[in-house]
């Protein structure tokens, strides 16, 4: 049968895909640095029989063990915060990580699924964004440690199809949120549930017109793997079709927690995208995957994790 590599496995989304594919019976290892994957995020799956963990930094030397079946490939800081303090570490994860995780696909005559993300639109100026937009990105801007290692990232996937015949998949992730985010890692859904558990202001930053589209982390977990099962080599892109504006996002954070908190506004960051919303026809009609997840559960969810942290 053959194990799975979840690369990034302690981190947000890692973390719930290990416990999933764990869940289906499989055997799962997981490589993390813990840069900024959490050891609590695996904490209940560490000990398990299934389950092995390999505290090594993907864009370093590291082995595995025995026959591989899939190798899911999410090992890169993800929030803006965090790459902008580690743009080494993220440049790294996404040319010499994305290439040893492909050669290790190589060698074990593995699938590879390579987790890409919005942030290869950039700004964009096409909207909703289709897989065959090219995006609009700074590359010397303070996002681009992050934005262009993702699109190196998928040129690499491209050339180890063509150049060694690796069966790869890129995956396009959008915003994603749910359990096991940090509390401090910066994004904006754990953000205003930390400021508004608090009773805290709630930093908006502009004027709060800009518009993001957020998935809950199970859905994002299905249509993942629902991408590694099929005979797609993407890129797809995964997220929810629903757009929110981000003082929408955080008044309705407010009402759903009963928080007392108000709304103050923060400098706009440089190169923040004005507008994201994914047209999500091609995974809809190639891989029957649509989210199911309101926003309003999914934050009460969230919510709730939040509270017993
Ligand atoms: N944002 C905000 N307040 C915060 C954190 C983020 O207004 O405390 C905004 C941020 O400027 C951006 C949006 O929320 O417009 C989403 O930010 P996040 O860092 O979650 O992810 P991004 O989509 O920018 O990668």
């Amino acid at each position: 049968m053959g194990k799975i590599v979840v690369a990034g496995g302690a981190g947000f989304i890692g973390s719930h895909l290990c416990g999933y594919l764990l869940g289906k019976g499989e055997k799962v290892v997981c490589i993390d640095s813990l840069v900024t994957g959490n050891r609590a995020n695996i904490a209940g799956l560490l000990g398990g029989k299934n389950f092995s963990f390999i505290n090594k930094d993907v864009s370093g030397k590291f082995t595995v063990k025995g026959d591989v079946r899939q190798v899911y490939n999410l090992a890169s800081p993800a929030s803006p915060v965090d790459y902008q303090e580690k743009p080494l570490e993220t440049l790294a994860a996404g040319s010499d990580g994305v290439k040893n995780l492909l050669e290790l696909a190589e060698e074990k005559n593995a699938a590879y699924l390579f987790a890409s993300t919005s942030e290869v639109y950039g700004n964009p100026t096409e909207h909703p964004q289709k897989e065959t937009y090219w995006g609009n990105v700074n590359p010397v801007g303070p996002r681009s440690c992050y934005d262009e290692a993702k699109r190196f990232g998928e040129a690499l996937c491209v050339a180890f199809s063509k150049v060694r015949g690796v069966d790869v998949k890129i995956a396009r992730i959008f915003n994603t949120y749910g359990p096991m985010m940090r509390k401090n890692d910066g994004r904006v859904v754990p953000n205003f549930i930390e400021q508004a558990l608090g009773n805290e202001p709630l930093t908006v930053y502009g004027k709060g017109g800009q518009t993001r589209s957020f998935c809950y982390v199970s859905d994002m977990v299905n249509g993942i793997c629902a991408l590694m099962n099929s005979r797609e080599r993407g890129p797809i892109n995964l997220g929810n079709p629903v757009e929110t504006s981000i003082s929408g996002l955080a008044e309705k954070i407010i009402r759903l927690s009963k928080s007392r908190s108000k709304i103050v506004y923060q400098e706009l960051p440089i190169d923040d995208p004005e507008r994201r919303l994914p047209d999500i026809s091609l995974a809809k009609s190639r891989l029957s995957w649509a989210p199911k997840v309101s926003l309003d559960e999914g934050l009460n969810l969230t919510i709730s994790y939040f509270q017993k942290l």
